[in-house]
């Protein structure tokens, strides 16, 4: 049997296949790899953690996976207990992107390659790669779909329509992607005053959402309907994440939207997550922008393989995500736009969600 076979059946016996001896290909199968997430809070990660858990496993690694409860300090201290328990590549989805720096520095001392998962983490060389959506299109996509359904895109309607923006935690880099790519289509709109954002609140500093709680979401768009909608009513919502979405749908159902009289605005989303797709089909939410985390778990398996193995692994963008200190080569997958009328097709039929779930 090969070193890599042998380490895989060590490892399926529950033991441990580490320290043995190289195949010809300086594989390194039967390692265990550290996978450190976000937190628990969301679907979306439980499912990355156990895809990615999954991919490597099927690969002949081991791996240790920990969730760091959305708390920065936590998490960093996660992953120094995985790089003393020896692991030997690291896959991070960051929540602060800025706190790795040390600990990314012992990664780098103790040769542990570090994968950067779906966020950038910024300010330290010690990031490899980097596995990815294309989160500026996420943002094009959400915006595309208010102009389109308010009718603004074709010229059937020329407004003007009030629309609110909100966007998520300030210490994600995607956030600033998410936005900017958004802003790109709306802002011309804003310009010539077809689209109005009452509250004034239209800077990324004023409009983001911390941790993407939904509750904190919910509070904002109370203030806002409050103070900046007293006869006036909301068009539409930019909201960049599910749970971001849930929270603002209550907050409008609690002032009367939702009925025949006050129709709810357009609210995007994103990540497909149950409740969302649900308010979708429940005509409330308008859209979700669908990731497939399961490719998105591949890819940064792949990566890892690839590095253990020598080998360089697969890119397809080499200039956009600069983290301050390089330009960290990156795999980035496309996101779909996905509302009542394909979400069948995308989410449901593809196998991301199963259909009795959403019943
Ligand atoms: C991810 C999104 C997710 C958000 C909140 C972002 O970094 O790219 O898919 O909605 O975090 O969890």
């Amino acid at each position: 049997a090969s070193a890599a076979s042998l380490a895989l059946t060590l490892s399926a016996c529950g033991q441990s296949g580490e320290g043995g001896s190289k195949d010809e290909g300086g594989d390194t199968k039967g390692a265990t790899i550290g996978i450190a997430m976000p937190t628990k809070s969301s679907e979306r990660w439980i499912a990355d953690g156990n895809n990615v858990k999954k991919d490597l496993e099927s690969k002949g690694y081991k791996t240790r996976l920990v969730y760091g409860e959305d708390d920065p300090d936590q998490q960093v201290s996660q992953i120094e207990n995985l790089i003393t328990q020896g692991v030997k590549a690291l896959i991070v989805a960051a929540i602060d992107n800025k706190s790795m720096n040390n600990v990314l520095q012992q990664a780098k001392d103790a040769d542990i390659p570090v994968i950067s998962y779906d966020r950038l983490i910024l300010g330290t060389e010690n990031v490899d790669y980097y596995a990815s959506f294309d989160n500026e299109k996420v943002g094009e996509l959400q915006a595309n779909y208010i102009v389109e359904k308010l009718g603004l895109k074709d010229g059937s309607k020329k407004g003007p329509f009030n629309i609110e923006l909100f966007a998520g935690s300030n210490d994600d880099n995607n956030t600033r992607y998410f936005f900017g790519g958004a802003m790109k289509v709306l802002q011309p709109y804003i310009d010539k005053k077809q689209l109005v954002v009452r509250s004034g609140q239209t800077k990324l500093t004023q409009v983001t959402t911390l941790r993407w709680d939904g509750g904190t979401a919910q509070k904002r768009m109370d203030d806002i309907l409050t103070s900046a909608y007293k006869s006036e009513r909301v068009d539409a919502v930019l909201s960049p994440y599910d749970g971001i979405s849930i929270g603002i749908l209550s907050a409008l159902k609690s002032d009367d939207y939702g009925s025949k009289a006050k129709p709810l605005p357009v609210v995007t989303g994103q990540d497909a997550e149950v409740a969302s797709v649900k308010s979708i089909i429940a005509a409330q939410q308008s859209m979700t922008v669908y990731k497939d985390t399961r490719e998105l778990a591949k890819v940064a398996s792949g990566m890892v393989d690839a590095l253990l193995n020598d080998k360089k692994p697969e890119v397809n963008d080499t200039k956009t995500y600069d983290n301050g200190a390089k330009v960290v080569p990156a795999f980035l997958l496309e996101p779909v736009a996905v509302d009542k009328t394909n979400y069948q097709k995308e989410v449901v039929d593809s196998g991301y969600i199963k259909a009795s779930d959403l019943k």
